[in-house]
């Protein structure tokens, strides 16, 4: 298999070919190490940030926005959504805030990205 990719590890996003034949991959174009990390990653185990609105109780916002501190398995992403939709916060919350650790056991914590105050 080859897969076309643009590498998102930093601003000068390299076009990265890359090559698998079973356990063995290739990668052309990267400048620099990180560059095959990424590639394998999407090969093996694409992982992506999740956005996300939490519901709100008693605030002055019915939902506060928040998001992974890092990265989750892109496969995980529609379970993770579908359980975080069922989630119901009480206000106060500041940003900052964990409003889920180690979501669904990915490492993850879910972080407000902003203050809800109570009504
Ligand atoms: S391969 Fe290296 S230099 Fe190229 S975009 Fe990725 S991190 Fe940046």
């Amino acid at each position: 298999m080859t897969k076309k990719l643009t590498c998102i590890s930093c601003p000068i996003g390299c076009e990265l070919t890359v090559y698998v034949e079973g356990d063995d991959i290739k990668v052309e174009g990267n400048r620099c190490p990180r560059g095959f990390e990424y590639a394998k990653n999407e090969v093996t185990n694409p992982q992506r940030m999740l956005t996300i609105s939490v519901k709100v109780e008693n605030g002055v916002m019915d939902l506060v926005s928040t998001r992974t501190d890092r990265p989750i398995p892109k496969k995980m992403l529609e379970e993770a959504i579908s359980y975080i939709k069922g989630l119901k916060v009480q206000a106060p919350i500041k940003r900052g805030d964990i409003i889920v650790k180690d979501l669904l056991n990915t490492g993850a914590n879910l972080i407000a990205t902003r203050t809800v105050l109570k009504k």
